[in-house]
């Protein structure tokens, strides 16, 4: 897959950063909805990430239905951030479907 050119996000209001290696993940304006959890507890719903990779596409199953959903790596040091969800087969959670789930705990806020 090689190593992807970084993407240095806009300063101009607050964003999110991977905590190891403080690569930046996702500006805070494609924030969808802090309702969320993932394995490391509360997590939250983004439009897209930068930044990072696509792991294996995969079924998982979750409180909200069956979903395909690939892990989403740094690309700065390869720490499993979060999901992309690639089809849900509930039509309720179809909205969900290429938006990225990014995990609060191994990430950094800034704010400027
Ligand atoms: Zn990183």
């Amino acid at each position: 897959m090689g190593m992807k050119h970084k993407v240095y996000l806009d300063h101009s209001g607050q964003f999110y950063s991977c905590k190891r290696c403080e690569t930046h993940l996702v500006p805070r304006k494609e924030l969808v909805s802090k309702n969320f959890h993932g394995r490391h507890g509360y997590a939250y719903l983004f439009n897209k990430l930068y930044n990072v990779y696509d792991g294996p596409p995969e079924p998982r199953s979750m409180l909200t239905g069956e979903h395909i959903v690939c892990d989403q790596y740094c690309i700065g040091c390869g720490t499993v951030l979060g999901w992309k969800y690639i089809k849900a087969f509930a039509e309720t959670e179809t909205y969900k479907e290429s938006k990225c789930i990014l995990e609060m705990k191994i990430v950094s806020k800034h704010i400027f």
